[in-house]
């Protein structure tokens, strides 16, 4: 009998931060996954990448050992050599010429020490991180409204609110479990309002009662419409403002000129819209303001954010049970490292470089010798000054730059012009770790150990499952090695993560009282933890103090801000366009986002191959008059283009689409496709306070892709292909799918495909083709025995068969003659169905077989194709597209 054991950990996708019960079959390195159901974020829910999580294990992908200069090392020389590197650059240039850039992937404890040893002890503070990109002007609104980085609700709130505005977020997509939180609150009480805002027409607004599809960058001023509307329907709570807040007069003023036709002018809305929606926020008093990406990532992110807030403050709807402006975060541990300092801005423990007091304080706790005196370069600036030679060793931690980051084929060149680059990274192949010097095997989820913070405060315990692969080690252990290198042994003497914990709650407590000022963060309630009660931690939310040793649902509910005067503060908006707006020559608003089933730059959800079928290729939503205006026809290619980069898409049009806007999705890496880098494009303007780059709204032309030829290549066995200009690697269940489109044709077909699945194996296989030269098809289709090894399409025209069918086929033992027969067409024969593109990634429920169920069964509810076919009754992602096709 097989020994399993079952271990309580946390998903290391999105900032939703779900609990997961997971059975570990040590000896064969297995997971079985399930969803904590004690666990506060999720309740035992989880999402298709959740759910996913034990096909994200295997080791073929991994980076097992380190790498110097393309070859195997050990460990000791790769860290001297990191080292050096570093110490030789501080002795010749000094400290600003180095710069560590982390990811709101690593572990709490991993952070806590990356930011100790560059700001404390080298003494720069550029130390930045991809969360930079994903919500650091949800940082600056809330120290600028509320003089620290508060987020004051819970998610309790959605069950007990009457209202919920979804800003900016495809909630449905991005935070799974909370949008099934959301429509269970909403199922469970029709009368709640909900308002999506969004220029697209996401699957979010499937629950929605109103959405409000405003221009590009255009909230500010509907936020600050919404203030003036509550001023004047006298919805505002006084006594609140005059008790607890400072400004308010600096903001109404600015508020004023945004009448509600003003507002429907500017944001290109209906007024009758935008009037229903002024109505309702001032007509319930638990409204809950769920905001996302949409209003971070904007050149006036940071003002976007503010104009939230300050409804939220002139209503004194915040801190109470069903209220209040809440953030969303992206990524699992983005609040984890806002905690221990991880922007170039912070120091650790919420304080920052803006107040000599936190300089000394920190520089007194760490014993630090040489703590920087001023923040750091943020993350463009500092890829710039990586560019223009300024910065002469870099360290990348768990993240992808040369993917995510905007305008990212500069990116490349200033990676390829720094004189050391280190990447730690848990994946062998990423497209930033082709310009290390030095690879480091970083351990992975499943082995690493320490805690991440979700989006609500709330630190989850992320436990080893597995013992590590290869030589991987954690992330705090390669820093500290690297840091006592640097001469810093005393300072980072830690040999467990427990012991990092304790000193980051300790430091969040340090002088953290009445006679030196308090700080919101304060976890000084674990700064004596036994390492006992560390492995048994179970999730809190901060503070956790003496004051709330089990942790603080709502702050603000006392009215108490953490600024000099103790009240909030209203910030006057002035709202902004977008930096860069249309022109002739870039006439559309390119848009960018998640997808339900992929994360990030898809290096570890790619492995699980059902997360690759929803959602197969890098593609572009294209309103119908946009596609008819720039001759674009649904599923042809299409060749995107910026100031900046370039990129190929397979074009969807879509009538959620705001005419005049594209969307692509954020995933797509040179790893799986050879033009799908979506940071290529994007302009490299931020906010100016925040320093967020603005990536919902770049300058963008669309053309159509006019290939010489089109096609794919299914097959059982991983290929080495290369060539075709466009080029889409997709893992599947037991094949690898190509997608394919070229301006050359080859010579010949058979010769083309011969060297591409292997001249030798073509010989021990049995393979049929068809050949048309005069109108450019070619079809082939090879077996071994009855088993089905390889087929390939290739056509003169864009419209080849679907490749649901196909693909199927290889998931079968042996091929019945009349599906052999077929093979060559493409179409299943009589009596076999098609499943289409797979909606259901938990049950691979296709597409044409829920069309299908609907029509033969008369299927009126997504209740009712979950009991016909299971699909959406796991995770319940799919349910919007169910009910879509309803
Ligand atoms: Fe993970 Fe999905 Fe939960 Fe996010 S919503 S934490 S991705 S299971």
């Amino acid at each position: 009998m097989t020994a399993t054991k079952q271990v309580q950990t946390t998903c290391p996708y999105c900032g939703v931060g779900c609990g997961i019960d997971a059975v570990v079959d040590e000896p064969n390195r297995q997971i079985k996954i399930q969803g904590d159901k004690a666990h506060p974020a999720n309740f035992g829910r989880l999402c298709s990448k959740g759910s996913a999580l034990g096909e994200t294990i295997e080791l073929n992908s991994r980076l097992l050992e380190p790498v110097v200069y393309g070859q195997q090392a050990t460990w000791s020389e790769a860290l001297d050599l990191v080292a050096d590197s570093f110490a030789n650059a501080v002795k010749t240039y000094g400290p600003e010429a180095v710069a560590i850039y982390g990811s709101g992937q690593l572990l709490t404890e991993d952070y806590y020490v990356a930011n100790k040893l560059m700001k404390g002890f080298i003494g720069s503070a550029n130390m930045d991180t991809n969360s930079r990109l994903c919500m650091s002007s949800s940082v600056a609104g809330h120290k600028r409204a509320f003089g620290s980085d508060t987020v004051p609700g819970c998610y309790e709130d959605y069950e007990l609110a009457d209202m919920m505005v979804l800003i900016g977020s495809n909630t449905a997509w991005c935070h799974p479990v909370s949008f099934q939180r959301i429509r269970a609150a909403k199922d469970a009480n029709p009368a709640l309002k909900i308002v999506v805002i969004d220029p697209r027409r996401t699957v979010t607004c499937d629950i929605a009662d109103l959405h409000l599809p405003l221009a590009s960058g255009s909230d500010g001023f509907l936020f600050n419409g919404l203030l003036k509307f509550l001023a004047e329907h006298n919805v505002l709570n006084q006594a609140y403002i005059d008790q607890h807040t400072e400004g308010f007069a600096a903001a109404i003023a600015a508020a004023n000129r945004f009448s509600v036709e003003a507002v429907a002018q500017h944001c290109l809305l209906d007024a009758a819209d935008v009037a229903q929606f002024y109505h309702w926020f001032a007509g319930h008093e638990k409204v809950l303001s769920l905001y996302s990406q949409g209003i971070n990532q904007s050149s006036s992110g940071t003002d976007k954010v503010d104009a939230i807030i300050n409804c939220h403050l002139a209503t004194g709807r915040i801190g109470k049970p069903g209220m209040g402006p809440f953030s969303l975060t992206g990524q699992p541990n983005a609040m984890g490292g806002r905690e221990v300092g991880g922007l170039a801005h912070q120091l650790a423990a919420h304080m920052d470089f803006s107040n000599a007091g936190d300089i000394d304080r920190v520089a007194r706790f760490w014993n630090s010798p040489n703590i920087a005196q001023k923040p750091g370069l943020p993350a463009v600036e500092l890829f710039d000054a990586v560019y223009d030679g300024k910065i002469k060793a870099l360290w990348i931690m768990g993240t992808n730059p040369v993917v995510s980051l905007p305008n990212a084929d500069k990116i490349k060149q200033a990676l390829k012009r720094c004189d050391f680059v280190a990447v730690s990274d848990c994946i062998a192949n990423t497209d930033t770790g082709v310009f290390a010097h030095v690879l480091l095997p970083a351990q992975g989820w499943s082995e690493k150990d320490g805690t991440v913070t979700n989006s609500e405060r709330c630190i989850s315990r992320q436990r080893a499952l597995l013992d590590a692969a290869g030589s991987a080690m954690p992330d705090w252990w390669i820093l500290t090695q690297v840091a006592r290198r640097l001469g810093f042994e005393e300072a980072f003497h830690y040999k467990k993560p427990v012991e990092i914990f304790r000193e980051h709650a300790a430091l969040s407590g340090f002088e953290n009282d009445e006679v030196h000022g308090l700080r919101d963060f304060d976890i000084s309630g674990y700064a004596h933890i036994s390492d006992a009660a560390y492995d048994a931690l179970q999730p809190a939310q901060w503070p956790v103090n003496r004051l709330y040793p089990k942790g603080r649902a709502r702050i603000f509910d006392d009215g108490k801000y953490f600024t000099a005067s103790g009240k909030a503060q209203f910030i006057a908006v002035t709202p902004q366009t977008p930096i860069n707006l249309p022109d002739a020559e870039f006439p559309l608003v390119l848009n960018t986002g998640r997808l339900r089933d992929q994360w990030h730059t898809m290096t570890r959800t790619t492995i699980a191959a059902k997360l690759n079928q929803h959602k197969p290729e890098p593609f572009v939503e294209v309103h119908p008059d946009d596609a008819a205006r720039y001759g674009l026809e649904a599923q042809a290619l299409a060749q995107l283009e910026t100031r900046w980069g370039a990129m190929l898409a397979r074009v969807d049009i879509a009538t959620g689409q705001k005419p005049g806007n594209v969307f692509v999705p954020m995933h797509w890496t040179e790893q799986f496709a050879s033009w799908g880098r979506m940071g290529a494009l994007v302009n490299p303007v931020f906010d100016p306070i925040s320093k967020q780059p603005e990536s919902k709204h770049t300058p963008v032309r669309i053309k159509p892709y006019r290939a010489a030829w089109y096609g794919f290549v299914l097959s059982r066995h991983e290929l080495d292909l290369k060539g075709p200009e466009y080029l889409v690697k997709v893992k599947g269940n037991q094949f690898y799918r190509y997608e394919l489109a070229g301006q050359s044709i080859p010579e010949s077909w058979q010769d083309w495909f011969a060297k591409t699945v292997g001249e030798s194996l073509l010989d021990t296989w049995f393979c049929q083709e068809y050949h048309d030269a005069a109108k450019g098809n070619y079809r082939a289709a090879c077996l071994e025995g009855d088993r089905l090894q390889a087929v390939f399409f290739a056509s003169a025209e864009v419209n080849l068969p679907e490749r649901g069918w196909l693909t199927g086929l290889f998931e079968k033992p042996g091929l019945q003659v009349n599906e052999c027969r077929a093979l060559l067409t493409g179409l299943p024969p009589v009596g076999e169905a098609d499943v289409g593109t797979i909606v259901c990634a938990c049950f691979n429920v296709g597409k044409k077989t829920i069309a299908a169920a609907i029509k033969e069964k008369s299927l009126k509810t997504h209740q009712e194709v979950g009991q016909c076919l299971k699909a959406g009754t796991n995770c319940g992602s799919c349910i919007p597209e169910i009910k879509a096709l309803l």
